[in-house]
């Protein structure tokens, strides 16, 4: 079951918009599926963290895709987000271990890598809108925070954390995002900066530890004021089905498709969701008579 929610408000009379969301129970998911490392659970939850939080935006069937490709042992991480609150992603190399910062939090930048992070987005009249940009240090939140600046020229403040146990499992994850708007002064600037400096705890600490999502937000906003205006559901839901991927099948060709005739079955497998789908020797002829 999971209980994950994203909260949408304003603060600081307007001045400013925010987006909350708790994904433990999305990242657990995603780590019980991939079977992931500590530090593969605790990029790829950022990464579909950040995903959610960017979706919360868009409408109907638009979907945004984030891609992290770095040159460190976890070799890409991708995640995909929709506005209907369903995430899904997977790191190409979900085993990876790495010794622990000095700080004692997982070393999601080194696990990452130097590289691009690329932000795709799916708009209901078909188009996709792509940017690219070089990543700041691997930790994915600051990479978010720099690609809406120099892409889209929106200043923003984002949390993102996966707190992992030490029996793999997640006890917390969460995302927090703050933009000004236009009315915005210096001082609601510098109201927010010093808040998010006050924090004691990091994100997933805070989501571990609250009972629900008001006391969540409470802890984050302090004493700024703020206003709730849409609550949502939000989860590891992948799109994958079994006719989608004998339609992966069908795109090898007839050559391709009778050599697996010849084998008697052939298994396809969803990077998404990991879920894994057999075809009897019955499906693969009606593939290859599709072919
Ligand atoms: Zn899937």
């Amino acid at each position: 079951m999971q209980h994950d929610e994203l909260w949408i408000g304003t603060m600081l009379e307007g001045n400013a918009r925010w987006v909350l969301v708790k994904s433990t129970d999305t990242v657990e998911e995603a780590r019980r599926r991939h079977g992931m490392s500590p530090v593969a659970t605790a990029a790829l939850g950022r990464l579909m963290t950040g995903a959610l939080i960017l979706a919360s935006s868009l409408k109907g069937e638009e979907s945004v895709t984030l891609r992290l490709l770095g040159d460190g042992p976890l070799e890409g991480v991708v995640a995909v987000g929709n506005a209907q609150g369903e995430v899904r992603g997977y790191v190409r190399e979900p085993l990876v271990d790495l010794p622990l910062k000095a700080s004692g939090k997982l070393d999601v930048g080194a696990a990452v890598g130097c590289g691009e992070l690329t932000v795709s987005r799916s708009l209901q009249n078909g188009e996709v809108y792509t940017g690219t940009v070089p990543m700041v240090s691997g930790e994915i939140a600051e990479d978010l925070v720099h690609y809406l600046l120099s892409s889209e020229q929106i200043p923003s403040a984002m949390l993102l954390g996966v707190l992992v146990e030490k029996d793999y499992h997640v006890a917390g994850a969460g995302g927090f995002l703050i933009q000004p708007l236009p009315g915005a002064t210096e001082e609601d600037i510098q109201a927010i900066e010093s808040q998010l400096g006050m924090l004691g705890a990091g994100i997933s600490e805070m989501a571990a530890q609250s009972e629900n999502m008001d006391e969540l937000l409470g802890h984050l906003m302090g004493k700024l004021s703020y206003h709730v205006l849409e609550r949502r559901s939000v989860g590891f839901t992948c799109t994958c089905s079994k006719e989608r991927l004998s339609g992966t099948l069908v795109s090898l060709g007839k050559k391709e498709i009778a050599d697996l005739i010849a084998d008697e079955k052939a298994e396809m497998v969803c990077h998404f969701c990991n879920e894994h789908f057999q075809f009897n020797v019955e499906e693969l002829r009606g593939i290859w008579e599709r072919a």
